[in-house]
This record gives structure tokens, C-alpha cells and sequence, in this order.
């Protein structure tokens, strides 16, 4: 048997003696989306990980992702295959910072990308994902001030969406800001049939040149309902291995091969494995902070 065909064997055996599922990231390698039971976006994870009857969530994905797990299902074990996983946007707000932008406007909604530690979720009033920002601005009514935290560009587009002024954190994703407008009308001239998709973390002139503007999930609908059979991809480049095994007759370019998120690419089989049959690493939210993190995520979970 091959060394992968014996780890796939050995995840399954853990898996049952384990009551385990494995949750896994659009964004993940190859081999450790081939072994999920679930593969997708933020939101759709999310919504798996509040309806599992699992008692081991493992999360493939990165820290923020496993703590979101953590805060809705506190009598589950979340596993996070390596540690070193973070985002790096959402490293880019503090909830000490948050407080100090609060000060300065008393009163204001903050409305807080999953892409945040659990302590900023806790500071925050309402989560979204990309898939659902624009629904959940439209959803607040008439609040006054919105503070959108922490990223530019999603909240831009959302704004641009909605028409509502918001207060903007200057974060971003590093992996996203490399997607070029120049880039995407190369890729366009050389394959002039295809359909452009693009992700909201992109840069507005990314954005402005793409034929749609979607969530990965939104991105796997999109490719499996369009009868293009070309499309040019502009996200980071794991999605096109989900995208590809699922239309194998369908054909994707990626805007850049430089869209790589290094932290996405830590988590490898092997530390599938490990990381369920050691039990390690365990994400855990403190009460205090997920109380009040949770708040804000079941505010998103309820809007359909
Ligand atoms: S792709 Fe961007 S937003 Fe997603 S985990 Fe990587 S750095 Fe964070």
C-alpha cells in the first residue's frame, strides 16, 4: 500500500473510533481536501460546525476558522493541525484597538469579518463572511455609524453594494492584494471566452474588471451553473484544485500564480493524522470572550 493510500486508511480508522469530522478550507492542499468530509468557504464551515453531531471538529483552515468553531460548539474538541496556521489581515486589529476606534465613535455598529481573533469578535456587534457582508449591512437597517473591521476591500465593495458610508479598518490580505487589474487583462486576452471571477478581498480595480464578484462558495456555484467552460480565476490558487475535480470538463486559470497564502499550505495529511490520533493542537476560546464572540456570530448564523 502507498504511504498515502495507509494515512487515508489509519484517518478513517481514527476518525470512527474518534467520532471525528474533518472541516476543511476551499483554500487547503489537494490531499487534505481530498480527504474532508466537508469542503468550503467561512460561512458554509461555520454552518457545518454548528450542525455536527461529531465530537472531534478537525479544522483544516487557519486559526481564526478553528476558534469560530470553538465559539459555537464549546462542548466539542476543535483540533487545529498546525498552530502556526494564522491569518495574517487578522492580525491586523486588536481588540485593544477596537476600543479605541469605538471611543472615537460612541454608538457605532461594528460589523466584524470572521477573519478576527475570538477577543475582536467580542468587541464586535455582528460577523459576516464575504458570502454574506453585503446581506448582513443591508439586514442592519438604520443603525447610524458602522465601523467595518478589518478589511478595506471587503468592506468597500460592500459599501459600493449597499450604499451605506462606512467607517473602514485599514486591513487587508496580503494573498489577495497580489490579484492585479494588469494581470486579469492578460489572462482575458488570452482567453477571451472565459468568464472572470473574483474575490471581494481583491483590490477595487481587480474588482472592476471581473465579470462577478463572489465568495469561494459563491465561486463553486457559479462554475457549476455557468455554461462558460473557461473561467479565470482570481482568489488564491487552492480553490482551482476543488473546481477542476468537480468540472472536469471545464478549464481554469488561475489571474496569478503568485495568489498563494502561505499560511493556507502548513497543513498536510500527515498532520491530519497526527493531529487526531494526539489530540493536539486544541483551539479553546476563554468563557468570558466567547460569550460575547458568540453573540456576534449567531447574529450572522440567523440571517438566511
Ligand atoms: S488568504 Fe488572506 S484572508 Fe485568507 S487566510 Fe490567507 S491571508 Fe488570511
Amino acid at each position: 500500500m502507498a504511504d498515502n493510500e495507509r494515512l487515508v486508511q489509519k484517518l478513517l480508522e481514527l476518525k470512527r473510533a474518534k467520532k471525528a469530522v474533518i472541516l476543511v478550507h476551499n483554500y487547503q492542499l489537494g490531499e487534505v481536501q481530498d480527504v474532508a468530509d466537508f469542503v468550503g468557504d467561512s460561512l458554509e464551515l461555520s454552518q457545518k460546525a454548528a450542525m455536527t453531531d461529531a465530537q472531534v471538529i478537525v479544522f483544516c483552515g487557519v486559526h481564526f476558522m478553528a476558534e469560530t468553531a470553538a465559539i459555537i460548539c464549546p462542548d466539542k474538541t476543535v483540533l487545529l493541525p498546525d498552530l502556526h496556521a494564522g491569518c495574517p489581515m487578522a492580525n491586523m486589529i486588536t481588540p485593544q484597538a477596537l476600543r479605541e476606534k469605538k471611543r472615537e465613535h460612541p454608538g457605532a455598529t461594528v460589523v466584524c469579518y470572521v477573519n478576527t481573533s475570538a477577543a475582536v469578535k467580542a468587541e464586535s456587534d455582528i460577523c459576516c463572511t464575504s458570502a454574506n457582508a453585503v446581506k448582513v449591512v443591508q439586514n442592519l437597517g438604520d443603525v447610524g455609524e458602522i465601523i467595518f473591521v478589518p478589511d478595506q476591500y471587503l468592506g468597500s465593495w460592500v459599501s459600493e453594494q449597499t450604499g451605506r458610508e462606512m467607517i473602514l479598518w485599514p486591513g487587508y490580505c496580503p494573498t489577495h492584494a497580489r490579484i492585479l487589474a494588469q494581470d486579469i487583462q492578460r489572462r482575458k486576452s488570452e482567453h477571451p471566452g472565459a468568464q472572470v471571477l473574483v474575490h471581494p478581498e481583491c483590490r477595487p480595480e481587480a474588482k472592476a474588471v471581473a465579470d462577478a464578484v463572489l465568495s469561494t462558495g459563491g465561486m463553486t456555484r457559479f462554475v457549476r451553473e455557468s455554461a462558460a467552460d473557461e473561467f479565470i480565476i482570481g482568489t488564491e490558487i487552492g480553490i482551482i484544485y476543488r473546481v477542476q475535480k468537480e468540472n472536469p470538463g471545464k478549464r481554469f486559470f488561475a489571474v496569478s500564480e503568485q495568489a498563494v497564502c502561505p499560511r493556507m499550505k502548513l497543513i498536510t495529511l500527515d498532520m491530519v493524522v497526527s493531529s487526531l490520533e494526539t489530540m493536539t493542537n486544541i483551539v479553546k476560546v476563554p468563557e468570558r470572550i466567547r460569550l460575547k464572540a458568540r453573540r456576534a456570530v449567531d447574529r450572522m448564523l440567523e440571517i438566511r
